[in-house]
């Protein structure tokens, strides 16, 4: 298999040196150095041959200056004995003549050599320094040639003997020695000039070639250790690094097409020490699962053939047959070209990691299966506590309503009272258990807190009052009333912490305090307190109240009833809020028990009627309609307000002067009506607001008319409310409520103060629980189905019912609902109670009939309210999707009952 490039690579890891700068500088001054030393090298050279070239020459000349002064010698022996053969009269030999003509001849063309030398310096030596030596020489050798001829003593001239005469030869020969001498000592002094220099030039080389190595081989080669090092230290340490985290390093060639293996991917692989260092594909291939092997070969060959980056996971089979799970991840390398050179890749044996996951989704799994089976035990036993007690409470409830004597009262009331109390220890486990299993909902749902509280303390009361204590709502830091959050689970914390302080309480009073504080953008904190001056719990258990089944009196025969958990459910539903509880307490000084909780801010959050003191209002009524304004003063008066009349416009101007005169100030509010005769309403507003007396006086404007002013127009004129008659007492009250705290409200109240901003205000008092059974009346002789199988059940709730004035029908099942639904279309039922779990057709089954139309188009959207045994968020759940609209848990108690009916039912009458 070969894997090569088809594409220039454009990603992975481009290698780069740390010196690549320093290296490429050094390169640059390393080819300058050498040109330097080439130039060196080759002016040695150059000054070598030509000192050599000198020395030839010097030689040549020296050797034709020796070889004159020798043929001088011989032309002088040769004409010496033919001298003595003329005078001896002896036949004189050719071959002497030849060789005296020879000499003189050879003599001479070694003059004409030397004598027509290019050389200056020799030109001087060989003709200044011994200028007759020339001639001399010339006429030398014509002697010699004379001589030779000469055939008898007679023909040797004088003249030419001379020359030939031995202290002139000598001195010839002297001459020429001279001059042999000085060409010599010339060669010498040149040839110790040139070896002198080229002693320089060695030098001077010698200097670069060391300047080189120091300046420039030194550094690099020190470089190129370094740099040989810190690549062995990085490599030491990747492998340090895989070694210590087990991960095996691979690397494949695409230049060489080689995979090499680092020890830890033979341990891996083939659980042995390295084998050999490059390694096969055929040994990678051999040790892949067969499942996964043509996918990890695929990845393999795009991972090194398109340097596409390698990251998955594969199972091998190991030598010893088991499985193992490899994680693999690569990268290109590239050269300093940016050229793909290798594929390098980490292994890692994950096997461990997998089977511990494979383990832990296992453990998972089986512990939310506990938990559902939890969950599931929860529920059933919930229903199966509930309905019986259900069925306890329901005939003592209506054992109460039959005649009994006082010790039958006493002994039903007490089993009342302990059927309660075990309703109530239920519910604490059912709710801790909830919570432990984490089955816990909050629900966040617009509500409002201030109606919320005034509830509590309402349902609280009694419980109060029995034990002499004042329960008193303290809600001056709430500045706002409609907040988003889990209602129930409020009422819950602060039932429960005002229950426990009353049940511990035995003088004094007990205070909630509630404030709201902004946590963010979107969220209020809600700070709570409750406080008494009760018992009082010892330091030392002040920490352990919060843990369940936790209680201060822990002797078997204690004063106070109770489970322990109430606190730690608290404390669990506070934290669930987002917040937090705390304790404070002096032993028979009184507890203080304070939190927080983290509510959503409604978009609806509207703003509370103020509670103002009306007494202290002095008001102005002005109207020319004498009934009207009698009613108006009687019912102000009633609320403690100083009322004065003016039966007309002018009439009210003088009384406001007269009122300054009195108390120093102006009236607080004018109620003035519009039709009036000469000035109306909205010109005796005008005419007062001119006088800056006035500027603190609320204007109220009253008609009975259509006006054509709109509101803006009505503020422009200088009034601060505007309300069309007639007006309500509880508009009337609220608005002087709202004027007299001069506050927020009425900051909001823009640009007037109306009946609708009142009712809005209004609107959040509409929770009030003392309306609910009046509420209720006006629903009497309705009919309600109630779907329940079981009689004691259906008895309690038809009770329940009737008491409210209801008409009620119990049926068994779901079928026996859906007939009687159909036959009772003239009189239709306007609402069904309905059971979740009955035989033949359950209570979901049925509802969904129902909203099909099984039971008649009429009835398809009738409020279905369900009963359920288990108060488990699953089941409410279930009871919405089913179509029901809501729901009350069993047992049935009368003041839920009421509230859900009063929900769903006012809405449609
Ligand atoms: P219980 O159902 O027993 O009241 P709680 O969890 O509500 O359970 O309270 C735990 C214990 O804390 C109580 O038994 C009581 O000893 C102590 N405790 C709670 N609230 C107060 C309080 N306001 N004053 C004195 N002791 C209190």
């Amino acid at each position: 298999m070969y894997f090569g490039l088809n594409r220039q690579p454009s990603d992975g890891l481009r290698i780069l040196s740390d010196h690549e700068q320093l290296v490429q500088k050094t390169k640059t001054q390393l080819i300058l150095s050498l040109i330097i030393i080439g130039v060196i090298s080759t002016a040695s050279f150059l000054t070598l041959n030509f000192f050599t070239q000198t020395q030839k020459a010097d030689a040549s000349t020296i050797n034709i200056a020796g070889r004159q002064r020798m043929l001088s010698q011989r032309t002088a022996l040769g004409v010496s004995m033919l001298k003595n053969q003329l005078l001896e009269k002896k036949t004189v030999s050719e071959s002497l003549r030849e060789q005296i003509i020879n000499s003189a001849k050879l003599m001479h063309s070694s003059h004409v050599m030397l004598s027509s030398t290019d050389d200056p310096e020799l030109q001087q030596l060989y003709f200044i320094g011994d200028p007759s030596l020339d001639t001399e020489l010339n006429e030398y050798v014509k002697a010699a040639l004379n001589i030779a001829k000469s055939q008898s003593v007679n023909d040797l001239k004088p003249k030419d003997t001379l020359y030939f005469e031995a202290e002139n030869v000598s001195y010839l020969l002297f001459r020429l020695n001279v001059l042999v001498n000085t060409y010599e000592e010339k060669a010498e002094s040149k040839l110790h000039n040139s070896i002198v220099l080229m002693a320089i030039l060695w030098l001077v080389l010698l200097i670069s070639l060391y300047l080189t190595f120091r300046l420039l081989f030194k550094p690099i080669l020190t470089l190129i250790k370094q740099s040989f090092i810190e690549q062995k230290i990085k490599e030491r340490r990747i492998q340090l690094a895989a070694d210590s985290a087990q991960l095996g390093i691979w690397q494949f060639d695409l230049i060489t097409q080689e995979l090499t293996w680092d020890k830890q991917m033979w341990r891996i692989f083939y659980e042995s020490e390295p084998q050999s260092d490059i390694v096969s594909l055929e040994q990678f291939q051999y040790c892949l699962h067969p499942e996964d092997a043509a996918r990890v070969m695929h990845n393999f060959s795009e991972a090194v053939t398109d340097l596409k980056e390698l990251d998955t996971t594969f199972r091998i089979i190991s030598p010893n047959n088991t499985i193992k799970y490899i994680k693999v991840y690569s990268i290109a390398e590239k050269n300093e070209y940016g050229k793909a050179i290798k594929v390098v890749g980490t292994n890692k044996d994950i096997t461990d990691q997998v089977l511990r996951e494979d383990a832990l989704l296992i453990a998972k799994e089986k512990a939310e299966a506990a938990t559902r089976i939890k969950g599931d035990f929860l529920a059933s036993m919930s229903h199966e506590i509930r309905t019986p007690l259900n069925g306890v409470m329901g005939m003592l409830n209506l054992l109460k309503n039959t005649p009994l004597n006082n010790l039958q009262n006493k002994r039903l009331d007490i089993a009342l009272s302990s059927a309660k109390s075990l309703l109530a220890l239920i519910n604490d486990i059912l709710d801790f258990s909830k919570i432990e299993a984490d089955k816990l909902q909050i629900e966040v749902i617009d509500f409002d807190l201030n109606n919320l509280l005034e509830e509590i303390i309402e349902s609280l009361g009694q419980l109060a009052e029995e034990k002499h204590l004042e329960l008193i709502l303290d809600t001056i830091g709430l500045n706002t009333s409609r907040v988003m959050g889990d209602p129930n689970r409020i009422r819950q914390v602060i039932t429960n912490l005002i229950a426990n302080a009353i049940k511990f309480t035995h003088e004094g009073h007990v205070i909630l305090n509630v404030s709201l504080s902004e946590n963010s953008n979107d969220t209020w904190q809600m700070n709570f307190s409750v406080e008494d001056t009760g018992i009082g719990i010892p330091e030392d258990k002040q920490t352990q109240l919060f843990d369940a089944f936790s209680q201060v009196d822990t002797s078997t025969t204690r004063q106070y009833g109770g489970t322990g958990l109430g606190l730690a459910i608290v404390k669990r539903l506070c934290i669930a809020m987002g917040g937090a509880i705390n304790v404070r307490s002096k032993l028979n000084r009184g507890s203080r028990f304070y939190g927080s909780i983290l509510l959503s801010k409604s978009t609806k959050t509207s703003i509370i009627a103020p509670t103002f003191d009306v007494t202290k209002l002095y008001v102005l009524v002005v109207d020319d309609n004498t009934v009207n304004s009698t009613i108006v003063h009687d019912q102000l008066a009633h609320w403690g307000i100083h009322v004065t009349i003016a039966n007309s416009a002018e009439q009210a101007i003088l009384i406001c002067e007269e009122h300054i005169e009195n108390h120093k100030s102006v009236f607080d509010i004018a109620l003035i009506d519009m039709q009036m005769p000469h000035m109306n309403g909205i010109q005796l507003g005008k005419l007062l607001k001119q006088d800056p007396r006035y500027a603190d006086m609320h204007l109220v404007l009253m008609t009975s008319m259509m006006m054509e002013l709109d509101n803006q127009e009505i503020a422009d004129s200088g009034f601060t409310a505007f309300f069309t008659k007639p007006v309500t007492n509880s508009d009337l009250f609220l608005a002087l409520n709202v004027l007299g705290e001069n506050g927020e409200a009425l900051n909001k109240a823009s640009p007037l103060l109306t009946h609708d901003f009142i009712r809005d205000l209004k609107h959040s008092d509409d929770h009030k629980p003392k309306s609910i059974r009046d509420n209720i009346k006006q629903l009497e002789n309705k009919d309600i189905l109630v779907v329940e199988d079981n009689a004691i059940n259906q008895m309690v709730i038809e009770d329940l019912l009737s008491d409210l004035g209801f008409h009620v029908k119990c049926v068994d099942d779901g079928l026996f609902a859906l007939t009687e639904l159909n036959l009772r279309r003239s009189q239709p039922y306007c609402l069904i109670l309905m059971d979740c779990q009955m035989p033949r057709m359950d209570g979901f089954e049925t509802t969904r009939e129902i909203r099909k139309g099984k039971a008649g188009q009429l009835n398809s959207d009738i409020p279905i309210v369900a009963i359920t045994a288990n108060n488990m968020q699953g089941d409410q759940q279930k009871c919405l999707d089913s179509g029901m609209n809501d729901f009350i848990s069993k047992p049935i108690e009368q003041e839920q009952l009421e509230r859900v009916i009063r929900s769903w039912l006012l809405a449609k009458f």
